[in-house]
Parts: C-alpha cells; structure tokens; sequence
C-alpha cells in the first residue's frame, strides 16, 4: 500500500520484521524514537509470533504456560470478540489450520482433505476461555493465530508510544497495514490501495485520510497455484479451505488498527453482502470492497468523509 504524506521533509526507517516490510516515517529526524518505534515492533512480534517457539503465543498453544501478559490477554478477548461477532467468520482459533497450509513456506504443497477434517475439529472460537489473563481451551489441540489481528494492534501500540513522545506527525506502514498520525484537511494523507489485479505497488485507487488507520486484506497477499487452482491465506474457518467468494480484496478504515485488522479478514470470510452490512452496522468504519472482477464498492461513508482518486479507470483489466 502506498503511503504519501504531507509536505514536510520525511525521514523514514524500513526493516523486516512481523514477516513483512516494516516502514515507519517522521517528520523529525529522532533516532531515539525511530529505535523506540522498532524495539517495540521486535518486543511485540517476540510476544505474538507463530513461528519463534519461545513466544509467549508458541508456549500457550504448545499448553506450557497458561497465564500470559495483560496485553495479550486482551488481544485475545478482543479477537474472541470480533469471532462472536462475525459469526466465526474471523476466527483467531485457526492455529492448526494455518500450520497445514503453511502459505509462508518456501514451497507450500496442498494439504490432505482428511488433515483438514482433523484439523477443523480444532477450531471454534467458543472453546477458549479467559479468566484475567488466564488462558484455557476445551480441546487440547486448539492453537490460536493471531496472524489477522496482530499487525493493527501493534500499529495502535507503535501510534500511542509515538503520542507519548509528542508526535503529532507520522506514517506507520506494517507490511500494508498503515496508520496515519495528524494530517490537516488542507495537507493531508494520501493512501493507497492496491489494485488486486496487478503486482504489489501498483494501486487501483488512493483516499486522503487524516489520524486514521487504513488496513486492506487480499487474496493476492499470499498464496499457491496447484494444478491451475489459486489458493490464498485467508481461510473459511468453517470449511477449513480458502475462503471462494467475489471478493479479491476489503480495506478498513476507521480509528483503531487492531478493529480494521480483524474486520477485513472477517469481511473477506464473509462476503460481499455481509461484509457491507458488517460495516454499515459498526460505528466510526468504512470499507472498500474490490471484486476479482475489479468492482469497486464503498460504504455510505467513503465518498462523504474522504477525497478518493482512480489511479486508474475504474472496473479495467
Ligand atoms: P490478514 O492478512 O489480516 O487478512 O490475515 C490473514 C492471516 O490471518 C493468515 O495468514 C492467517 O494467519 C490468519 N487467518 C486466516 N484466515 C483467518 C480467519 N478466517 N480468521 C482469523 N485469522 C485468519
Ligand atoms: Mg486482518
């Protein structure tokens, strides 16, 4: 997602962290808070991360520990939340799911349909349980992934420790989940969103924003060809496959970046026509729905509240 901000002079850092490109920009040159910003990315993806064993994420799903930080905990009642909410359409309780699929491996193969059965028998959103930070699950093999919620919530982390600091410009840019500090009416944030279409860095339209978060889930973010077959990383948590429905991508936008997170992974899950009644019912949030076909659909609130360009024709190739 492309990221313009307001005139002044920028000075930005990238690095890669939380399996992505991590890009964070001030409008200062303060190393100190630019350190602060990515020790605290690095702490947050020690805590979160499927795939480091010692995680505080790794060990509850591995059962050896069961009590785990406030922050975590919260995030967790947070994502449960969103799961009742959506039906289960986001469903952070795709653990053993997601390992199956595996879409970050170097060559990711089609799992077995029998795994996928054994593996869905794990997932339920309603068979975990928390008492303060307590974590409990009612089936041993239950793991949780954080992976559709973990970016926004460490951009909101990364947004109020630059506040702390007396920031009152920045872009914060987790691998396409971004989050604009300030911007006025006059000067504000331009933010792209990709064209599902075409090869990443190319956006189909851009909106100006001002202290605002901009998340957008696609099926063109990760995913495998077998035997002329696509399959893509956002998972239908009732079927256990790659979810098939009209939509190639949905952008939030709202206030919170850990709710935007959750919400476009839960809206691809859902669909176009449940998405949107999703959104319209969720105070303060827009959405963009683009179609594989290349539709575009907003929400009541886009056009009203942000200036959105066509970067290029509208429904083209
Ligand atoms: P996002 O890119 O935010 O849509 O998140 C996708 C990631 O969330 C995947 O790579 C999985 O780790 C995880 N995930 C996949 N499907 C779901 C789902 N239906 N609900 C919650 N998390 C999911
Ligand atoms: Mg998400």
């Amino acid at each position: 997602m492309l990221c313009v901000g307001c005139g002044e002079q920028a000075y930005t850092r990238q690095g890669f962290l939380l399996d992505t490109v991590v890009r964070i920009t001030l409008y200062d040159q303060d190393d100190e808070t630019m350190d602060a910003c990515f020790a605290l990315i690095a702490e947050c993806e020690a805590a979160l991360s499927r795939t480091d064993p010692e995680s505080e994420l790794a060990q509850l799903n591995a059962r050896l520990i069961d009590t785990v930080s406030d922050e975590t905990a919260e995030l967790i009642a947070d994502a449960l939340a969103i799961a009742a909410l959506t039906d289960g359409a986001f469903d952070p309780t795709v653990g053993r799911l997601c390992d199956l699929w595996n879409f970050s491996a170097v060559s990711p193969t089609l799992p077995d349909a029998g795994e996928i059965a054994d593996a869905l028998v794990s997932v339920g959103y309603d068979g975990v349980h928390l008492d303060g930070s307590r974590v409990w699950f009612d089936n041993s093999q239950t793991m949780l992934d954080l992976g559709a919620i973990a970016k926004g919530e460490i951009a909101d982390r990364v947004c109020v420790l630059l506040r702390e600091r007396g920031v009152e410009r920045a872009i914060i840019n987790l691998g396409g989940n971004v989050v604009v500090l300030g911007g006025t009416e006059e000067d504000p944030y331009r933010v792209g969103v990709q064209d599902p279409a075409s090869p990443t860095g190319n956006s189909l339209l851009s909106l100006a924003v001002t202290d605002a978060t901009v998340v957008t889930s696609g099926i063109y973010n990760r995913g495998f060809t077998v035997d002329g077959q696509y399959y893509h990383h956002i998972l239908d948590p009732h079927t256990g496959y790659p979810v098939e429905n009209t939509l190639a991508s949905v952008t939030i936008i709202g206030p919170s970046s850990r709710q935007a997170d959750a919400l476009s992974t839960a809206c691809m899950v859902l669909g176009e026509t449940d998405a949107m009644a999703l959104i319209e019912a969720t105070e303060g949030v827009d959405a963009i729905l683009i179609t594989r076909l290349g539709e575009v659909l907003f929400s009541a609130g886009v056009k009203e509240k942000y200036d959105v360009q066509f970067l290029r024709e509208e429904g083209s190739d």
